[in-house]
């Protein structure tokens, strides 16, 4: 099999460890004679996938017992929804912090069910960095504080967890839940799409208070109340069993890396390993992003001209180094590099970088 590093900003690379055991448990898991895309959500194999899966989150996170653990369906997506539909009760408004392309989404659909305070926004300059806390223009009484932890699109990440003193925090951590280590007890509320460091795409995770539960609205959809999934468990319907099962391998080999502290430590030296090459290329890369704020999980970066980014992008695909390519709305390079990312990827990237600035510099 030809060994390729995919740089993808999702869905992305999944440690190999997890595919072939995967590929091992296809047909048979655990001797049931059954695949676990086969099997009953309610039968006792699949409960007890998903109730290790959840032990173990609840362990790498440190999620405290006082918070539910959710495995829904519809993506982030649907979050930008559920949350205010959920969160707002008998309040007015909320407040959010607008650092980029995901945050503008949420603000947007937001909008639809509340007002929305902008506290802060860094669009001033095309959403390179995190706006200063002292800035902020927080409101009084709003129902929580919405935040996105790291803007997948713009390579933004925020160093800190903001403090919302009472209001309750709720951040958008699709991009980098499990990358550092977080205190949940920060948090109303968190939620993620599965499909980068936690498994297949279909999979969305929300980690939430139980105080904030109960309080959509009863002419809203049943699917959409937080705890109508809680009180059942996950299983009110029928849930992503197949992506729960991966992500659940996941959780173990992240267990095996030493937890999230160990996967910190080394997402530290791939993304300082890339921002060094991309900081010691004389100009030939460029990160547009205020150092202070740059991402460990996706690193934006330009070179000098249209015709160079298209070079750099076909010989890297030839290379066997995919899915470089920046989003569509802001172009250049991404490289992505998410927990599975091995550092032999990053080195594999960067001396590639070296080599092609040394020959087009
Ligand atoms: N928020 C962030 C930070 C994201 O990166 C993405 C997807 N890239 C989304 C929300 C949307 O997620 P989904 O496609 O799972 O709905």
């Amino acid at each position: 099999m030809t060994q390729v590093y995919n740089f993808s900003a999702g869905p992305a690379v999944l440690p190999r460890d997890v595919l072939l055991q995967a590929q091992q448990e296809l047909l048979d898991w655990h001797g049931s004679g059954m695949s676990v895309m086969e099997m009953s959500h309610r039968g006792k194999e699949f409960m007890s996938i998903i109730h290790d899966a959840e032990t173990d989150l609840r362990q790498l996170m440190g999620i405290p017992a006082n918070y539910k653990v959710l495995f829904l369906q519809g993506g982030a997506l649907s979050q930008f929804s559920m949350v205010p539909l959920n969160l707002l009760g008998d309040k007015t408004h909320i407040d959010v912090v607008n650092t980029g392309h995901w945050s503008k989404l949420a603000i947007k659909e937001a909008r639809k069910f509340t007002e929305v305070n902008v506290v802060a926004s860094s669009e001033d300059r095309q959403f390179s960095y995190v706006p200063d806390v002292a800035s902020w223009k927080r409101s009084p009484d709003a129902a929580y504080l919405h935040y996105v932890s790291n803007e997948t699109i713009g390579g933004v990440q925020f160093p800190f967890v903001p403090d919302s003193g009472e209001t309750p925090l709720v951040c958008d951590m699709s991009s980098d839940i499990l990358s550092r280590p977080v205190d949940v007890s920060r948090f109303g509320l968190i939620f993620a799409g599965a499909q980068k460091n936690i498994g297949p795409s279909g999979l969305t995770l929300v980690i939430v208070r139980d105080d904030l539960l109960g309080k959509l609205p009863a002419h809203m959809p049943t699917m959409f109340d937080y705890r109508v999934h809680a009180d059942a468990d996950s299983m009110y319907n029928t849930p992503p069993t197949y992506a729960i099962y991966i992500a659940g391998l996941v959780f173990k080999w992240l267990k095996q890396q030493g937890g999230v502290a160990g996967i910190h430590s080394r997402n530290e030296e791939k993304a300082g390993l890339l921002y060094h090459t991309i900081d010691n290329s004389h100009g030939f890369y460029h990160c547009p992003v205020d150092t202070a704020n740059r991402s460990r999980m996706n690193v934006p970066f330009r070179l000098g001209s249209a015709e160079l980014e298209a070079s750099f992008l076909a010989e890297a695909e030839q290379r066997n180094l995919l899915q470089l390519k920046g989003h569509r709305s802001v172009g250049g390079m991404r490289a992505s590099i998410y927990n599975a990312m091995p550092l032999e990827g990053v080195k594999a990237l960067t001396s590639f970088m070296t080599d092609f600035a040394r020959r087009h510099g």
